[in-house]
C-alpha cells in the first residue's frame, strides 16, 4: 500500500488529500492513478467502496486548466444519487483550487436552471446520461474542449439501457481525449463499448473486495404473513445500527413499509415512484443516522454509498442470483462483520439452490425462532433530522449551522451530526435529546443575517 506522496501531484494537492485523511492508496487507486496521470485510457474493474471516485477525481483535477473556463471533464453516472456522491467527492478533492467550477447535471431538477448555470461555464460536469444528452442537443452544453470523459459504473449504465445515449454523448466530445471506464463487472457489452470508445486502454482488475467470511448469511423459511414479525424479531435480536430491507418490486416496498409501521417499527421506503426531493430526503435521513431501516428496491438502492451497513434483509429472495450477491455485498465491508437474512417461501428453495451453486456454499433454509419479548423501542434511532429552507444558493455553510446550534445556544458539538446542504435546503442531524432546543434555535436565530423556516423530519 503506497502513500499518495509517491504520485507526481502538487504539494497543495497532496496536502489536501492528507487533510481528507486518505493516507495510503486503495488497490484500485494504486493501479489506476499512475496510468491516468500519464494520459492513458483506463478500463478498471471497481465497485463502490473501492475508492474509484478519488482515482478518477485525482486524474481529472490534475489535468485541469483552471484559467480556462470551458468544460474539460465529463463524468457520466447511472443514477442521480451517484452523481451527487461523485460531485461531493470531487469537490472535497478540489478544495485546494479555489476557482474550480463543478456542475452536477441530472434529471429531477429544472432544466432551465441547469442551462443558466452552463451558460456561466464550468470546468467539470458530472451527470446522468439522459439529461446530459438533452442539454447537448439544445446546445447548452458544449464538449468541444473536453480532455477527459469518465464512465462511472458503466455496467449499471448499460443495465439501465443508457448505451445509445452514451454513444451519442461521446460523439459530441473530441476523439482526441482520455476516456476512463469504471465498472464492477466486465460483461461482453462493456468490452465492446470499451473497444468502440476507448483508445488502447490499460485494463485493471482487482481481487474481489467482498470477503465472504465477514458476511454471515441466514435463510429462513416462513409463511409470507409472518415476515413483518420476523423482521422485527431479527432486528430486536441483533440490533443492527443500519439495515436495508430489500424488496423485489416497488409495490411490495410500499406494502412492507406499512407492515413494519403496523408493528411499531419506523422505516423509510425508497423506490422509483418517489420524487427526487423525497428520495434525497430519505437518503439523507438514512445516512445521517436518523432512520435505521430503509426499505428499498434494487433499482432505488443503486449507487447508494452507505458505508458500514450492519445488516441486509431480503424480504423476498431476488429473481437473479447476481442480485442476491450484490445485495449482501452492501454489508460486511472494510472488515466489519455483516449480517444477511433472507426470508423465503417454501417454493423459493430452487432459488436457494442456485445461490448455493453460484457462491459455492451449502446454506439450508432454517426455521426462525421468534424472539419472545421484542421491543421496538430499542430500535429507535439516536438522531433526528431537522432542516431549514436555505442552502448552498443562500450561501449557508455547515459552519453557520454548527455555529448557530453550539456557540451561544449551548447544544454540545457532539450532539450535532451530519450536515447536508442542498441548493435551497440544509439538513442537520441532532441527538434526539437536543432536537427541541435545536428547532427553536433554527427558527428563532438569524443565520447569515436572516431568519429561516425550520422543521423536524420525523414521519
Ligand atoms: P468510492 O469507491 O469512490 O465510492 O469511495 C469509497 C469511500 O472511500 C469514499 O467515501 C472515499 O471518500 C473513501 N476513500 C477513497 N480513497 C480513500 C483512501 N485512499 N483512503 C481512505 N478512504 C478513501
Amino acid at each position: 500500500m503506497k502513500p499518495f506522496t509517491t504520485l507526481p501531484l502538487s504539494q497543495v494537492f497532496l496536502d489536501n488529500i492528507q487533510s481528507l485523511k486518505y493516507e495510503t492508496m486503495t488497490d484500485i487507486q494504486e493501479m489506476s492513478i499512475p496510468p491516468i496521470l500519464k494520459g492513458r485510457d483506463v478500463l478498471a474493474q471497481a465497485k463502490t467502496g473501492s475508492g474509484k471516485t478519488a482515482a478518477f477525481g485525482i486524474g481529472l483535477l490534475h489535468n485541469m486548466d483552471t484559467q480556462r473556463y470551458r468544460v474539460q471533464a465529463l463524468v457520466l453516472c447511472p443514477t442521480r444519487e451517484l452523481a451527487e456522491q461523485v460531485t461531493g467527492e470531487i469537490r472535497r478533492l478540489a478544495r485546494f483550487q479555489h476557482n474550480i467550477k463543478l456542475l452536477k447535471i441530472t434529471g429531477g431538477f429544472p432544466m432551465r436552471k441547469q442551462e443558466h448555470s452552463l451558460s456561466h461555464q464550468a470546468h467539470i460536469v458530472v451527470g446522468t446520461p439522459g439529461r446530459i444528452q438533452k442539454l447537448l442537443h439544445k446546445g447548452a452544453l458544449i464538449l468541444d474542449e473536453v480532455k477527459m470523459v469518465v464512465l462511472d459504473e458503466a455496467d449499471r449504465m448499460l443495465d439501465m439501457g443508457f448505451i445509445d445515449q452514451i454513444e451519442d454523448i461521446l460523439a459530441f466530445a473530441p476523439t482526441k481525449r482520455q476516456t476512463l471506464c469504471f465498472s464492477a463487472t466486465f460483461p461482453d457489452e462493456i468490452k465492446a463499448l470499451s473497444q468502440s470508445v476507448m483508445n488502447d486502454p490499460v485494463e485493471i482488475t482487482v481481487e474481489t473486495q467482498h470477503e465472504p467470511t465477514v458476511i454471515k448469511q441466514f435463510f429462513y423459511e416462513m409463511a409470507p404473513t409472518t415476515k413483518a414479525k420476523a423482521v422485527v424479531s431479527l432486528l430486536a435480536k441483533h440490533k443492527p445500527e443500519s439495515t436495508i430491507v430489500f424488496c423485489n418490486t416497488k409495490d411490495s416496498c410500499r406494502k412492507v413499509e406499512q407492515e413494519l409501521l403496523a408493528t411499531g417499527l419506523h422505516s423509510l421506503a425508497i423506490h422509483g415512484d418517489l420524487e427526487q426531493k423525497e428520495r434525497t430526503e430519505v437518503l439523507i435521513r438514512f445516512s445521517n443516522g436518523s432512520c435505521r431501516i430503509l426499505v428499498a428496491t434494487d433499482v432505488a438502492a443503486r449507487g447508494l454509498d452507505i458505508k458500514d451497513l450492519s445488516a441486509v434483509i431480503n424480504y423476498e429472495l431476488p429473481f437473479e442470483t447476481e442480485t442476491y450477491v450484490h445485495r449482501i455485498g452492501r454489508t460486511g465491508r472494510a472488515g466489519s462483520e455483516g449480517l444477511a437474512f433472507s426470508l423465503m417461501k417454501a417454493k423459493d428453495s430452487v432459488r436457494l439452490d442456485l445461490i448455493n451453486e453460484f457462491t459455492n456454499s451449502r446454506y439450508i433454509a432454517e426455521h426462525l425462532e421468534f424472539e419472545e419479548s421484542c421491543s421496538v423501542e430499542d430500535l429507535a434511532p439516536s438522531m433526528i433530522t431537522l432542516s431549514i429552507n436555505g442552502g448552498r444558493r443562500n450561501k449557508i455553510s455547515a459552519g453557520d449551522i454548527l455555529g448557530a446550534l453550539t456557540s451561544k445556544n449551548g447544544i454540545p458539538g457532539d450532539d450535532v451530526g451530519k450536515i447536508d446542504r442542498q441548493d435551497y435546503i440544509t439538513f442537520v442531524a441532532v441527538k434526539r435529546g437536543s432536537a427541541a432546543r435545536a428547532l427553536k434555535v433554527l427558527e428563532e436565530d438569524q443565520i447569515k443575517g436572516r431568519l429561516f423556516k425550520a422543521m423536524i423530519h420525523d414521519s
